[in-house]
């Protein structure tokens, strides 16, 4: 039985990470695919846990190489899945969680027609305004082109296969939960053990 590939993706702000963790938390044959990306680390980011954080030269030699199952240019850095590490995963029977931008998922998709997309909606633009402004870590002008991101990828929520509303932290959780155990019963997969 097949295991799945799960993309979630959102505009900045709306808590995509936040969500990822506590699915990944509670779906035990669920785990998170470790990105590539040019970015620089943040404080507190850890390399080959958050993201495997390489040099540009390096990442369009992987990326040229055929190695990435998607990548896309976000914030003026790349980020990329590799897909040896995601098929690595699967033939060992577990799920695939991927936090990537719309770009990306849109490629997995084409890709990967099994891919489940699931799409994170905020519960207002003012909320995610609010929630964008509140992140010590970025200037004005990230916060700027952070926020016309957002509205960029908004846009692109109608070619996913699913959108949750990120109201109640709980709720949303428990909603993404439900969308991959009725996918995993739909496909007949190893449902991922997800709790009752
Ligand atoms: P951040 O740098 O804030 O961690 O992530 C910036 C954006 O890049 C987020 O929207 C995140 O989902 C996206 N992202 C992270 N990893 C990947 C990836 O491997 N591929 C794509 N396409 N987007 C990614």
């Amino acid at each position: 039985m097949e295991p799945l590939i799960v993309v979630i993706s959102g505009p900045s702000g709306v808590g995509k990470s936040t969500v990822a963790g506590m699915v990944l938390e509670k779906a035990l044959r669920l785990v998170r695919s470790v990105s590539l990306t040019t970015r620089k680390p943040r404080q507190g980011d850890v390399d080959g846990e958050d993201y495997h954080f390489v040099s540009p030269e390096e990442f369009v030699a992987r990326r040229d190489a055929g190695g990435l199952l998607e990548w896309a240019e976000v914030h003026g850095n790349l980020y990329g899945t590799e897909a040896v590490q995601v098929d690595r995963q699967l033939s060992g029977g577990m799920s695939v969680l991927l936090e990537i931008d719309v770009q990306g998922g849109r490629s997995v998709k084409k890709a990967r027609p099994g891919a489940i997309l699931i799409f994170l909606l905020p519960p207002s633009d003012e909320i995610l305004e609010e929630r964008l402004r509140g992140r010590a870590t970025d200037d004005e002008g990230v916060i700027l082109k952070r926020l016309e991101n957002a509205r960029r990828e908004l846009e692109s929520a109608e070619y996913y296969d699913y959108t949750v509303v990120n109201n109640d932290l709980d709720g949303c959780v428990s909603e993404v939960l439900g969308i991959i155990g009725a996918e995993s019963d739909k496909r007949g997969a190893e449902d991922p053990e997800l709790p009752q």
